[in-house]
């Protein structure tokens, strides 16, 4: 059983790791996992790097602020956690191709490799809704809840769950990523031999 300096810092080094891999920047983005009924979460307004155990903030699955103050996305993961108790960490990033792909919004075709296609199966798509609002929450919860793995968000970016642990949902937000990456250069070629 992670203790909470553990939980703590599987979610700095998370982030950390995003923010090297370019797959996280500016303000954006925000991890959580949840232990038993207590959900750990990045608090808001920071770039998600270099974090310190301050910045990660504690909500108890009811929805009651523990201590300090989280993401203003929290919602998002709070009903995730509350519609599907399989559910035990979040990764929501900011990824440039992936965000590429959410401007269309244009499926990232993870079932092009048998890798994704087994690890992650289909990314679902959210249309639109403004970042921190009670409808955001909710579609993205309602997809989780419908077993999806990732959830593309229109014009803004993804968030990945896992039943196992964050470093799950981080290597599969990688694995999507690749995806939009090798695409987005497939399409280039097509156009280039054209
Ligand atoms: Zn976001």
């Amino acid at each position: 059983m992670m203790n909470m300096y553990d939980i703590k810092q599987e979610i700095i080094d998370v982030a950390n790791r995003l923010y090297e891999k370019n797959l996280n920047g500016g303000y954006g983005g925000n991890l959580s996992i949840k232990v038993e009924n207590i959900i750990y979460i990045t608090r808001g307004g920071i770039p998600k790097v270099n974090l310190t155990p301050e910045d990660i903030a504690i909500i108890d699955i009811e929805g009651n602020f523990i201590e300090g103050k989280p993401s203003s996305e929290y919602k998002m993961h709070l009903y995730t956690y509350q519609k599907n108790a399989q559910i035990k960490a979040i990764v929501h990033a900011h990824p440039p191709y992936t965000m590429g792909f959410s401007i269309g919004p244009t499926d990232i075709p993870t079932e092009l490799f048998p890798e994704t296609s087994m690890l992650i199966g289909k990314v679902h798509i959210s249309p639109f809704f403004p970042s921190g609002s009670n409808e955001l929450a909710e579609d993205i919860a309602d997809r989780f809840a419908n077993g999806a793995i990732a959830v593309l968000m229109e014009k803004h970016g993804i968030s990945v769950v896992s039943t196992t642990s964050l470093w799950d949902a981080y290597y599969k937000l990688e694995a999507i990523e690749h995806v939009a990456m090798a695409y987005t250069t497939h399409t280039i070629l097509k156009e280039a031999r054209r």
